[in-house]
């Protein structure tokens, strides 16, 4: 299954933005346009003695505000469409949360669950070789993302180290904290969505404890989401990944699923039982009558066929990309709030910036330090979103991209164009 128009969805958020910005046609077109794509085919000696050949690609959309930031998927509906589209919403969301980044992504089309890990190593290390050019510390510095962990960077880390003949920490973020990894890097995702949904509930004065919560999603994201949002006091009522998903009413005992998931097959929630926690269908988490929906699984989930018989007050999109633009506009006019990609999944890239700075450094935070840098951050970034939404009458999508964008712009024009 392909994921055709995510660019297309990319760039009329684009658009929109420069329209309300009066950019330039010239600024614009520059805009529109990734930098670099590199595809890349990486044969891998499987398991049982075959060759397999995987696609994988790396775009790197803007460098213009610093080297290029951002995470490799694997999962077997990438494409190029959506690499790009994923590199451009980096380069947004280093811009709206102000860290000295571009935007770049990678992918490789795979469908790791049939992979063994020893296949995942040789596929990892052979696309790192592949990509190798165009990435660098001071260039274009991935990280972990859908299907992809602490180990895959790791994997990554080590790659380069052995090409360069020394330990290269700041070629990833993401690495374990064994590896120069950044506390707090892991869970920091998920904690900027519970930070960007606290700060929602406080303008829409509204109380954490009577909040009600659904999490589509239950990798990285959505559980740590899951789990921060019932510690800040909300009741999260449903989760789900790709094997369902499970309700209780009175809220789910999201501890207890985390730690289930370590050692599930493939880390699913498929055949978790406890009291009181009843399946239901994946679609029906999006109908649920709760105050926040959280989807952090993959784009285009919420759609103008479920958008409808979404009750929630508020979307906190903890995956990119999640809700179509003719869904979006549906749910706006219906008067919710959506808090975009862009702000609200923020976390894992400002704490990889954290990573990377103290990589260089050699010297490193504790995770206290980490967290509370992190809630500056997207405290003071929110705020700016959501001023920009009360000024300019518009919804928090386009606040946040009339910051953003306008940032990149001005480097753009800053810079010149070369020659
Ligand atoms: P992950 O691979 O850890 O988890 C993805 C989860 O989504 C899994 O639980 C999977 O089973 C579930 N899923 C997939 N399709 C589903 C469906 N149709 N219904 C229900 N569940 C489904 O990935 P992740 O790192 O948590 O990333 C999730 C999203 O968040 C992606 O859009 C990613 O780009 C975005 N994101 C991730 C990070 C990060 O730091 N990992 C940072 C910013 C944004």
């Amino acid at each position: 299954m392909s994921n055709p128009g995510v660019f297309a969805m990319a760039l009329e958020q684009l658009e929109a933005a420069a329209k309300r910005l009066k950019l330039s046609d010239s600024t614009l077109r520059v805009l529109s346009h990734p930098e670099r794509e590199l595809t890349v085919a990486c044969p891998v000696v499987m398991d049982d003695g075959r060759i397999e050949v995987f696609t994988g690609h790396r775009v790197q959309h803007s460098n213009a505000r610093g080297p290029c930031k951002g995470g490799i998927r694997f999962h077997e509906t990438v494409t190029l469409d959506e690499v790009k589209a994923l590199s451009m919403w980096m380069t947004w969301k280093c811009a709206v949360v102000n860290i000295p980044y571009g935007g770049g992504k990678g992918g490789v089309q795979v469908d790791v669950t049939k992979l063994s890990k020893e296949e995942i190593r040789r596929l990892t290390r052979r696309y790192t070789v592949s990509i190798m050019p165009i990435i660098g510390p001071h260039k274009d510095i991935p990280a972990p993302d859908v299907g992809t962990n602490a180990e895959t960077m790791g994997w990554i880390m080590d790659t380069v180290s052995m090409f360069q003949g020394s330990t290269v920490l700041d070629i990833v973020t993401g690495k374990s904290i064994e590896l120069g990894g950044s506390l707090g890097r892991r869970e920091a995702t998920g904690r900027g969505v519970m930070f960007n949904t606290l700060e929602l509930l406080k303008r829409l004065d509204m109380d954490a404890g009577k909040t009600s919560v659904a999490v589509q999603g239950f990798g990285n994201v959505g559980s740590v989401s899951a789990d921060l949002l019932q510690k800040a006091g909300c009741k999260v009522v449903a989760v789900s990944d790709v094997s369902g998903a499970y309700y209780n009413q009175n809220g789910l005992p999201i501890a207890e699923m985390i730690e289930y998931c370590k050692t599930s097959k493939h880390g699913l929630l498929e055949g978790f039982t406890s009291n009181c926690v009843s399946k239901i269908g994946r679609q029906e988490l999006f109908e649920l009558d709760v105050d926040i929906l959280v989807p952090a699984a993959l784009e285009k989930q919420i759609t103008l066929e479920n958008a409808s018989k979404i009750k929630a007050k508020a979307i906190i999109e903890g995956a990119n990309g999640p809700t179509t633009p003719d869904a979006e506009k549906y749910l706006l006019k219906k008067g919710k709030y959506i808090v975009p990609d862009i702000l609200a999944n923020s976390g894992g890239v400002v704490v990889s910036y954290f990573e990377w700075v103290q990589s260089i450094n050699s010297f490193f935070w504790d995770e206290d330090e980490v967290n509370r840098n992190l809630k500056n951050v997207i405290v003071k970034s929110f705020d700016s979103v959501w001023k920009i939404a009360q000024q300019e009458k518009v919804d928090l999508r386009n606040a946040a991209m009339m910051i953003a964008v306008s940032r990149v712009a001005t480097a753009v024009e800053e810079r010149g164009i070369f020659p």
